[in-house]
């Protein structure tokens, strides 16, 4: 048995009592969270989110990737060709968590594997490798800062979320990517 037969008959029970069909595309709490793919780190629960309070973008480890940046500048796009105030501003949250499956990355026998598989150098994948959350998280939202097109009033932060007792904790709290003159 497939796991869509799962899927399917999941869905149906979430269809029976399905009031959200009129929700707006702009999110309720004007939020993009980037976090990892972890099966453990949905921020549907981990945050309790409803449907259609906030865009969330994930990947392995919840790295800032060059994918990333390319939904951001779709998503800032799209943003402002929207009806309403055209000055919604979508806040950014950043989350890395313990426990990361990227923290095999920093195997060196694991290193040359993935560099193999991905066409990239051991040093390009040491480097996806998260093994101290905080600081990862840190190192992302630094990325942003130093990306050309992210605004400067977007404002941004950096959690970390431990797998073990559900708690997230604030590394970056949320201010303006960069201070303006
Ligand atoms: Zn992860």
């Amino acid at each position: 048995m497939s796991a869509v037969t799962t899927l399917l008959a999941r869905n149906r029970s979430f269809a029976e009592h399905f009031a959200a069909g009129d929700l707006a595309i702009p999110p309720r709490l004007a939020t993009i969270i980037v976090t990892c793919l972890d099966a453990r780190v949905d921020p549907a629960h981990v945050f309790g989110l409803e449907l259609g309070d906030a865009l969330v973008i994930r990947n392995a480890g919840g790295w800032i990737t060059p994918g990333v940046l390319q939904d951001l500048a779709v998503l800032g796009v799209l943003a402002s060709s929207l009806p309403g105030p055209s000055t919604m501003r979508l806040e950014l949250v950043v989350v890395h968590h313990t426990d990361c499956g990227m923290a095999r990355l920093a195997d060196p026998a694991i290193q040359q594997q993935a560099a193999q598989k991905l066409g990239l150098t051991a040093e390009e994948i040491a480097a996806m490798a998260i093994t101290d959350p905080a600081a990862s998280v840190r190192e992302d939202i630094e990325r942003l800062r130093a990306t050309p097109g992210i605004p400067d009033q977007m404002v941004v932060s950096g959690l970390v979320y431990d797998v073990a007792d559900g708690i997230v904790e604030e590394v970056v709290p949320p201010a303006p990517l960069r201070a303006t003159p």
